[in-house]
């Protein structure tokens, strides 16, 4: 498990290389619920999305290698192209069919390989695999890492320096570094805090394997939160066992509820955020979300393809 301890030097080790990201209160999301709401932007982190903290954490502690890859719906990879070409390594990212085209441009752009592979989050990761094998290349995967859920975690930290008194926070969930990272620093600080995990009700992975007792399969669909598709592996050994153990409640989101929270939070609040980052405002409006003390939104995400977002915007989904 990963502790307050890795966080804390997570914290040291990626301080200059990650932007601390705002909080702002939203008056409307407040009113809805009687509580405080705080969002946390974190789609305005460098690269869009709080991925860049667990990948620079990783790549900060990797010894001499090839260079790096990684399987990825996209934020993961861009996180690690980046975290990458700051060291002056090269990077693969393999990606599914699934990934739309604007987060493979913009990981061509970071100076980083996009290559996709087959139609499966699972097909990519076996090419990062056979890099990681055969060409000497560190593969860091998305959630289940203890590097990457340290740097992940970085984000819990900075929620409580800046809310103090926050009594639950909203987490965007699919392979979980996110939520074990964020939990795992929060409740160390604070034991009372709740920690609430949003995923879309289609093709949740990790909702599946709790509810198994083991991780499991789901097929993969199409979903307004891509960032949150895929699967968790079949042998995750740490983002699993951490949710399992330290979420207090789970809320799964139809389509219709994961696009009014993108609808919400751009015309409400003025912010652009993909549908993984628009989860907790989603939940919220939906009347899914309850809280005893002010509740903090995480924002995770704010890559999202324009002329989707305008569409969404209009009313389509
Ligand atoms: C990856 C991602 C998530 C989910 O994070 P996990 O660690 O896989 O649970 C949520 N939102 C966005 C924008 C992401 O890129």
């Amino acid at each position: 498990m990963v502790g307050l301890d890795d966080i804390r030097a997570a914290q040291d080790r990626i301080g200059g290389l990650v932007r601390r990201t705002p909080v702002k209160p939203s008056a409307s999301l407040s009113d809805l619920l009687d509580v405080p709401v705080w969002l946390k932007c974190e789609h305005r982190q460098l690269t869009g999305a709080f991925k860049l903290r667990g990948a620079s954490n990783a790549v900060a502690r990797l010894g001499k290698v090839a260079g790096v890859t990684t399987a990825s719906t996209g934020n993961h990879g861009r996180a690690l192209a980046h975290a990458a070409r700051h060291r002056g390594l090269p990077a693969v990212i393999c990606v599914s069919s699934l990934v739309p085209r604007n987060k493979l441009d913009a990981i061509a752009e970071l100076g980083a390989e996009a290559r996709v592979i087959g139609a499966s989050q699972d097909q990519a990761f076996d090419e990062a695999r056979r890099l990681q094998r055969d060409e000497g290349f560190a593969l860091i995967p998305p959630f289940d890492h203890a590097d990457v859920i340290a740097g992940q975690g970085t984000l819990g930290l900075e929620i409580l320096d800046q809310i103090p008194d926050a009594g639950a926070i909203a987490v965007p969930l699919s392979g979980g570094g996110l939520l074990a990272g964020v939990a795992a620093a929060a409740k160390a600080l604070r034991p009372d805090i709740r920690i609430i995990g949003i995923s879309m009700e289609r093709g949740a992975a990790m909702a599946a394997s709790l509810a198994a007792g083991h991780p499991v399969e789901v097929a993969e669909v199409e979903t307004l939160a891509d960032s949150l598709g895929g699967g968790i592996g079949l042998t995750n050994r740490l983002s699993f066992p951490m949710v399992r153990d330290l979420m207090d409640d789970l809320i799964l989101l139809t389509e219709g509820e994961i696009a009014a929270g993108i609808r919400h939070l751009a015309q409400a609040d003025g912010e652009m955020v993909e549908g993984a980052g628009a989860v907790g405002a989603g939940a919220a409006l939906a009347g899914r979300l309850r809280a005893g003390g002010p509740l903090v939104l995480i924002l995770s995400g704010g890559n999202i393809d324009p002329a989707a977002h305008a569409a969404i915007l209009e009313g389509g989904a």
